[in-house]
């Protein structure tokens, strides 16, 4: 799959708002020196952020999502 292709499915996804001050959830990548790439979802309005999950393996969306909308 594409990166296009998870992002797009990845934005289907959906997020709760921010558990914190009600903002929107963001997703947010990116890499790390050795290559690897990660993501994870972000509030867009404050520094809150949920786990940072490797793209290795194709559930990564589904644990970021799970992990960010359960939060309390
Ligand atoms: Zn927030």
């Amino acid at each position: 799959m594409s990166h296009e292709a998870i992002e797009a499915a990845a934005a289907e996804a959906k997020l709760e708002l921010c558990p914190f001050c009600g903002g929107s959830a963001e997703w947010q990548s990116g890499k790390y020196a050795d290559g690897a790439e990660w993501s994870f979802i972000a509030c867009s309005q404050c520094e809150a952020q949920g786990p940072h999950v490797m793209r290795e393996t194709l559930t990564y969306k589904d644990a970021c999502v799970r992990s960010w909308n359960n939060r309390t």
